[in-house]
């Protein structure tokens, strides 16, 4: 007996310790090393053991307290309403003992609940003094959290002023990245060789809390709220009103909430949501499910970590089984070549898989993936399949082992890895896959914006030898292009207006679509801001370069390596002579301050009519839409909006309301 309780001991130190490390790796520093389903089970052994042994629960147990402690670097918020986590349900019966303790807890009342979705975010508190955001924060360790209120505002779903001045209001909800932009994001961190988000929750988590919000900014983030911390002059008598009335103080509220008489229906909801969640264009990891009086839910109260009132039923993480037929490597515009499981096709969260990123030659090592196995895919972040394990039991001896190549599978050039990386690389600059993908991401949205210069164009114009080089796109001609495959008149004539358009870009944009290694979208930025032109860019020496804010000894030493080599200055001057800018300051630019930007309106302004809204719009460059797409730059609204204002809060398109379009115009 002795000897087991030490062995109890023993293994809950174990644990403590293990689940720490992971709590700082997630919480801290936003990049988890193993699943949310690995954790959950490290988390409920050591919830298992405590509760047979409630002599061994130490206060400083990862069961005890909530998440992880603020990061350095940003100043600290009290939460004087405590900001508490969920405990969990994983699977129907669970939800019953949650539904039988809660009414013997309240001695056999009545009790309903609301249900809502889980979104895979992260809790933000928003303090609104007379109306006005004043504070947002981080839940931290849910006492304290991090001050964050610069990132949060550059956030469009988070309202600055609320539409009726209550004195006092802190409003709770997740903060969140929507699925498509973190698929692209992880793409562009993928091309520049940055470690990738693990899925959105982290995503979110690491772009708000990001010293600089330009950067924050630039990650298009959502909001949605699901309750109050410390209020006065806000009154409801139960969640439902509560959830009510945040809308109808402009607060965006996640309209998937549905109030629920019986246990059993609120399992029926969280059924339906298991099998549509993929349909949402926005992660969900679950349902919360919670009593809806609010006097109920004091009488019920909190433990030191969550309260008793709510409980989250978390969805199983869908797994298949399928084979891996053949593996194939992708050359990117780096030249890295990435491996890929290429699959006998299998149904999966929402979606059919054919194919699975298999990142590089280390990954197939540690996990043994041999091409005929038979492999367990998931989604990671429910979004990007991935191989998680192989079923070695059904091996047959006829699989063979993936053999990284000594040559680029595109052009044979020698194709190397450099010791202590773990990429392998196509040598040649010249390899047409690398140039292929070069192309795509220089006609990018956020590089050169080139529409109509998609990867089948791109394919065609470089298997037919008319384009060698980014540079060679400007001096591309009309008969050239309409002897293209599946390219009409129009089409041409369209493309070759959107690349003479593209001359006229400001220099951050050339400097970014050139895909100098390393540097992203904001390097970019900084550079064109410090240098002023590509000719004294290109003249920037080493020291220069790691002197300046945010740029590095790995930047510097790629930018100026960039820049010696002979190959890239011929391109360079050729685009010069083509007439592409190559300055940052465009004198059009700064007369049209909206050019390009494409701006829906929903409501009613109060200072002017939607008339004269879209032409102050159109005098300065922008334009004006009808309906809401990825495209838009802006939604504008106004009193009582429409479902515009819905379509732009599920697509993470900007919005911004009347003051901030008056800002934005420069009235
Ligand atoms: P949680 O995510 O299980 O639940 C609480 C959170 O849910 C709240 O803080 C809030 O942010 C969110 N939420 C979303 N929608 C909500 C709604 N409608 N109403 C109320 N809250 C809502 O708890 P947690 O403490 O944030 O995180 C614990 C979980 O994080 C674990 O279960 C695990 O899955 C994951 N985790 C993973 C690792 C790892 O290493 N993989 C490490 C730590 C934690």
């Amino acid at each position: 007996m002795e000897r087991d309780l030490e062995k109890v001991k023993q293994r809950l130190e174990e644990l403590r310790r293990e689940i720490e490390y992971h709590n700082y790796r997630y919480y801290v520093l936003d990049d988890p090393e193993i699943s949310d389903e690995r954790y959950d089970a490290l988390m409920r052994e050591l919830l298992k053991l405590e509760s047979q042994y409630p002599s061994l629960v130490t206060p400083d147990s990862p069961s005890q307290r909530v998440g992880g402690r603020p990061r350095e670097g940003f100043a600290t918020v009290r939460h004087r309403v405590p900001m508490l986590s969920l405990s969990n349900a994983f699977g129907e019966e669970e939800l019953r003992d949650f539904d039988r303790r809660v009414r013997t807890l309240l001695g056999g009342e009545k009790v309903e609940y609301v249900a809502e979705l889980k979104i895979d975010g992260l809790a933000v508190s928003l303090r609104y003094e007379n109306g006005l955001l004043v504070t947002g924060a981080t839940r931290g360790d849910g006492e304290t959290g991090e001050d964050i209120t610069a990132n949060l505002k550059t956030v469009r779903a988070v309202p600055l002023r609320l539409r009726r001045e209550v004195p006092l209001l802190e409003v709770r909800g997740e903060a969140y990245m929507p699925k498509e932009a973190f698929l692209r994001l992880n793409e562009a961190r993928e091309e520049a060789g940055e470690p990738l988000f693990a899925n959105p929750r982290n995503a979110a988590a690491g772009s708000l809390r990001q010293l600089d919000p330009a950067v924050t900014a630039s990650r298009q983030l959502s909001f949605f709220a699901y309750g109050i911390g410390e209020s006065e002059g806000f009154a409801a008598r139960t969640h439902a009103e509560t959830l009510t009335a945040l809308r109808e103080l402009g607060i965006p509220v996640n309209r998937h909430w549905q109030l629920l008489p019986h246990i059993e229906e609120v399992i029926a909801y969280c059924r339906h949501w298991q099998e549509k969640r993929h349909e949402l264009p926005y992660a969900i990891d679950g349902i919360v499910v919670k009593v809806n009086s609010l006097e109920q839910q004091a009488r019920l109260g909190a433990t030191m970590k969550s309260p008793r009132w709510a409980i989250a039923y978390k969805f199983p993480a869908e797994q298949a089984r399928t084979r891996v037929k053949e593996i194939i490597l992708r050359v990117g515009r780096t030249g890295v070549l990435t491996p890929t499981a290429i699959l006998e096709p299998v149904r999966l969260a929402g979606t059919t898989v054919t194919k699975a990123t298999l990142h590089n030659e280390d990954f197939i090592r540690e996990k043994d993936i041999r091409i005929g196995d038979t492999v367990i895919v998931q989604k990671a972040g429910d979004i990007i399949p991935e191989v998680v394990a192989v079923d070695v039991k059904s091996r047959t001896g006829r699989e063979t082992p993936f053999v990284m190549p000594r040559h680029c599978p595109a052009c044979g050039a020698e194709a190397v890895r450099p010791p202590g990386e773990a990429a392998t690389r196509c040598t040649n600059i010249a390899c047409p896959a690398r140039l292929r993908e070069g192309l795509i991401h220089f006609a990018s949205r956020n590089a050169m914006d080139i529409a109509g210069l998609g990867q089948a164009v791109v394919g065609q114009l470089v298997a037919a030898g008319l384009v060698k080089d980014p540079a060679d796109l400007y001096y591309l001609r009309f008969d050239q292009l309409v002897g293209l495959e599946r390219l009409g008149p129009k089409s041409a004539q369209n493309l070759l207006a959107a690349i003479e358009k593209s001359k006229s870009n400001p220099l951050h944009r050339l400097i970014f679509a050139l895909g100098i290694r390393h540097v992203g979208e904001r390097a970019a930025r900084i550079l064109a801001a410090h240098f002023g032109s590509l000719e004294r860019l290109s003249r920037a020496t080493y020291e220069e370069l790691v002197a300046l804010p945010e740029i590095g000894p790995k930047i510097a030493a790629s930018v100026t390596g960039f820049f010696a080599q002979e190959e890239n200055r011929r391109v360079l001057d050729k685009l010069v002579a083509a007439g592409v800018n190559t300055r940052e300051v465009q004198e059009e630019e700064k007369e049209k301050p909206l050019a390009g930007k494409v701006f829906v309106l929903t409501g009613t302004l109060e200072r002017f009519t939607r008339k004269e809204a879209e032409e102050i719009i159109v005098r300065l460059g922008g334009r004006v839409s009808s309906s809401v797409s990825r495209h838009t730059d802006y939604v504008v609204v106004g009193a009582n909006p429409g479902s515009k204002y819905e379509k732009a809060l599920s697509l993470g398109v900007p919005i911004i309301r009347e003051d901030e379009f008056i800002k934005l115009i420069g009235q």
